[in-house]
């Protein structure tokens, strides 16, 4: 799955909802995240970021954001 780190925090652009085929963004007041259950590893929202902000999980030391991104999929909005 792909996530939504910290430089998305007051971000204003919505590039990367735009562009998820699977529409799995959901929002907070002054973030995004990705629900990890709904995406499908597409990729096409990280060069869409204008923030770079979205990371695949993969890359190392992205746990604490994994957690963040799953907890508040739950409780926010999908957009
Ligand atoms: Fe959506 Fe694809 Fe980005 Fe996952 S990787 S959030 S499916 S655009």
């Amino acid at each position: 799955t792909y996530v939504v780190t910290d430089n998305c925090i007051k971000c204003k652009y919505t590039d990367c909802v735009s562009v998820c085929p699977v529409d799995c963004f959901y929002e907070g007041e002054n973030f995004l995240v990705i629900h990890p259950d709904e995406c499908i590893d597409c990729g096409v929202c990280e060069p869409e970021c204008p923030a770079e902000a979205i990371k695949p999980d993969t890359e190392p030391g992205l746990e604490k954001w994994l957690s963040i991104n799953a907890d508040y999929a739950k409780v926010w909005p999908n957009i």
